[in-house]
């Protein structure tokens, strides 16, 4: 008798379900995250989203197996970046932009940076600070709806009167904007605990704050400290309710270690660190994202006359070329490092440039690797999921043509992207 049509595609669908098809990667050459030495001829079997196991050799593929050869590649875990900022991305208009863009125009360029990001080999990014779009982009990625790299966002920033990070900075006393757009600008430290809370309500994965001026924002200080003692603990206090770990943006000395002290988890950009401040890093285990490639590009863009306001022009002009110096005498004191680049302040998908930035002053390849793998996994709680080439964890996989450990470069030029076991880029 004839099987009804229902109960053949069911059968079919099981059937299907029980030879799931895995794929299996040869690696020509192996940097898994973990071991500081690379490894030759090895094979990643991946099944759906997760990598099943790394084996020695190159094992030979079921009837039912996908193969992926990247025998003449040298394979890496998926990389991080620490500091994007996803929504946005600097151009000469950008500060009119800011005016005239609704929510579903920042959306669309939004999903075109993500994009950009996955591409360039940038699996997962911690996103820090955007107008709340940001959270839509993540939770649109996880439904599976657009492509873009696993995001962890702090939703929009927290920032004070003024501060760095008050959207409404350089606006004339003509214009209102709706309570939203201001909901984290905090001056106590009751307001401070509220944005946080707001934060947990809005769906954010981090509390991202500025402990100090900027260079991008109008306004004259790029230095100045922007939270009393008293409001930052009261948000890093609130934000370990909520699970979230808290980064703050910091230029300046005094505020940044206000935010060390108060317990942040990561200063961002750090360049007027001095030796207090560093010794600071060492005592509360905070992480260092230095962001070299930022403060390089908004020197750069400063150059040209009319780029920017003339505040940010001559804070550009200079404070962006110190990070590098800052950065050296960071490492080679002991800090811990954190890979990350405010992407969108340059263009987005040339973050890898910072590797090149890193080893140019000292930082070892390998450590610089590891500094935008399995370092971001532990700070961001994903080290069972992310951070390494190993059994159990996302088949986040990426390849380069050359060894990164002989020529940093090649990660500039990333030629094989998987994320969540579906291959983006080959
Ligand atoms: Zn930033």
């Amino acid at each position: 008798m004839k099987k009804p049509f229902l109960l053949t595609v069911l059968c079919g669908l099981a059937l299907s379900q029980l030879y799931a098809q895995r794929t299996l990667i040869h690696c020509g050459k192996l940097i898994d995250g973990l071991a500081n030495d690379i490894q030759n001829q090895v094979t990643i079997i991946v099944e759906k989203n997760r990598i099943m196991a790394v084996e020695k050799g190159y094992t030979k593929p079921q009837p039912t197996d996908k193969l992926v050869d990247l025998k003449a590649k040298t394979v890496l875990p998926g990389l991080t970046d620490m500091h994007v900022h996803i929504e946005s991305e600097m151009s000469r208009d950008q500060y009119l932009k800011r005016m005239s863009n609704n929510p579903a125009d920042i959306a669309f360029e939004a999903q075109k940076n993500a994009l950009t990001n996955l591409m360039a080999g940038f699996t997962a990014v911690r996103d820090l600070g955007g107008s709340g779009v940001n959270i839509a982009l993540r939770n649109a990625i996880t439904k599976g709806l657009v492509s873009g790299p696993r995001i962890f966002t702090s939703g929009q920033t927290i920032a004070t009167t003024g501060g760095h990070g008050d959207p409404t900075n350089g606006l004339s006393p003509m214009y209102t904007v709706p309570d939203k757009v201001t909901d984290g600008i905090v001056d106590s430290p009751d307001a401070a605990r509220k944005a946080v809370r707001q934060r947990y309500k809005d769906g954010a994965d981090c509390i991202k704050i500025t402990a100090t001026g900027g260079v991008l924002s109008i306004a004259k200080s790029g230095k100045a400290p922007q939270f009393t003692d008293e409001e930052a603990v009261a948000i890093v206090q609130t934000a370990k309710d909520y699970g979230f770990h808290v980064a703050a943006h910091a230029h300046g000395t005094e505020g940044m270690k206000r935010a060390i002290r108060a317990g942040v988890t990561t200063i961002e950009h750090g360049t007027y660190m001095d030796d207090e401040a560093i010794e600071l890093f060492k005592k509360m285990g905070t992480y260092y994202v230095p962001t070299i490639i930022a403060g390089r590009s908004a020197a750069d863009s400063a150059k040209i006359i009319g780029y920017y306001h003339p505040f940010v022009r001559m804070k550009a002009l200079e404070t962006g070329p110190l990070i590098q110096k800052t950065f050296e005498k960071a490492y080679k004191s002991g800090v811990k490092i954190a890979f990350g680049t405010d992407a969108g302040v340059f263009a987005h998908g040339k973050n890898a440039k910072e590797f090149e930035y890193m080893t140019e002053v000292g930082m070892p390849p390998m450590e610089a690797i590891k500094a935008a793998t399995i370092v971001p996994a532990q700070i961001l709680g994903e080290q069972n999921n992310m951070g390494s080439i190993s059994q159990g964890k996302y088949a986040d996989i990426i390849a380069t043509d050359e060894n990164p450990l002989q020529n940093i470069k090649t990660l500039q030029n990333v030629v094989f992207v998987m994320k969540d076991g579906i291959i983006y880029k080959q």
